[in-house]
């Protein structure tokens, strides 16, 4: 019923020939068996890398060169723009754009996010395919289950399996999804070279994620729907940003003290990083993001509990603000 764990970091030739798996930093059983179903979910190849971020560098570190420029999504999870800041040094350019509209011209690689963490902005995924750089879309918000970005033109995808894929909050990974055999053969070289991979444990815990994925969404996408609808109608929020699916969404408070005065008045509704989860939570996103977000913008993940419980929570922590 179960795919079973295989923790050998070897395996050992047949007749003296290398089988389907011989070293475990060039793959193995139990982590195909993960990269399979996810590459399935996404209509491409996967690759798993140990985090998000891990897997978001292998793009740029195996596609690009120095001298190439990335045009990244305007409010785009800000570790992604802190990753490519720290590749300037490497000569690789970052410059941003707002992704409802086309990419600038000059790209070498265009990065787009679907929905924007935290922004919640959706790309226009055909401005962006009509022009001739690669394109790869971060899914993580969206989960393929409300957004296919190899359908809509983009050559890649990854996702913070962190987040919705593995969606109990106890397993770190990323995932790149190819829409051709030139880039997953390149990642899957780079991967090997520089031993940036996933253990047995962590594929496991991600295929269990993934056989309740499209409940848990289903469900965090309604309890979030009625949630924005509530929050548009409560006098203390001046801004509700919804994608209109996925159970992410932002919305602004007065200041920075009433955001914090919020976060912290919360029972239900943890006060935590992260997002994707069974729990719902909630953090003002300034104390990580500095001025880049409005000072009252509070991330809010909805989770699997009764939407009444957690829109009870928030309203009775709404009335601090
Ligand atoms: N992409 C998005 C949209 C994210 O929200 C995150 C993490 O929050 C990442 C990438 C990075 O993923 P990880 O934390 O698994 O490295």
């Amino acid at each position: 019923m179960t795919t079973p764990i295989d923790r050998s970091t070897a395996w050992p030739y047949e007749d003296g020939e290398v089988g389907a798996f011989w070293y475990s930093r060039d793959g193995g059983p139990t982590v195909a068996e993960a990269e399979r179903r996810l590459g399935e979910l996404d209509g491409g190849r996967a690759l798993l890398f140990p985090s998000g971020m891990a897997a978001c560098a292998a793009i740029v570190l195996a596609l690009l060169e120095p001298g190439k420029t990335v045009t990244l999504a305007e409010g785009a999870y800000y570790g992604v723009g802190a990753m490519l800041d720290g590749l300037a040094r490497w000569g690789v350019r970052k410059v941003e754009f707002d992704q409802t509209g086309p990419p600038p011209e000059g790209a070498d690689l265009v990065w787009l996010e679907a929905p924007s963490n935290p922004f919640l902005t959706m790309p226009d995924f055909e401005a962006a395919a009509a022009q001739p750089a690669r394109v790869v879309c971060d899914s993580t918000a969206a989960t393929p289950l409300h957004v296919r970005p190899l359908e809509r033109g983009c050559d890649l995808v990854v996702h913070s399996a962190t987040k919705y894929l593995g969606g109990h909050d106890d397993v770190l990974a990323g995932v790149v999804v190819c829409g051709n055999e030139e880039d997953h053969a390149r990642l899957l070289e780079h991967r090997t070279q520089t031993g940036s991979v996933t253990d047995a444990d962590t594929a496991w815990l991600l295929l269990r994620g993934l056989e309740t994925l499209e409940v848990r969404v289903a469900r965090q996408t309604a309890s979030a729907q009625a949630i924005a609808d509530r929050l548009r109608a409560h006098p203390a929020v001046t801004a509700v940003r919804y994608a209109g699916f996925g159970g992410l969404l932002s919305f602004d408070v007065a200041d920075a003290t009433s955001a914090r005065r919020v976060e912290t008045s919360t029972h239900l509704v943890v006060n935590s990083t992260s997002l994707g989860g069974v729990t719902s939570r909630i953090e003002t996103r300034s104390r990580w993001e500095g001025d880049r977000v409005p000072p009252g913008l509070l991330r809010l993940s909805v989770g699997l509990e009764d939407a009444d419980a957690v829109w009870a929570d928030l309203a009775r922590a709404l009335e601090s603000a």
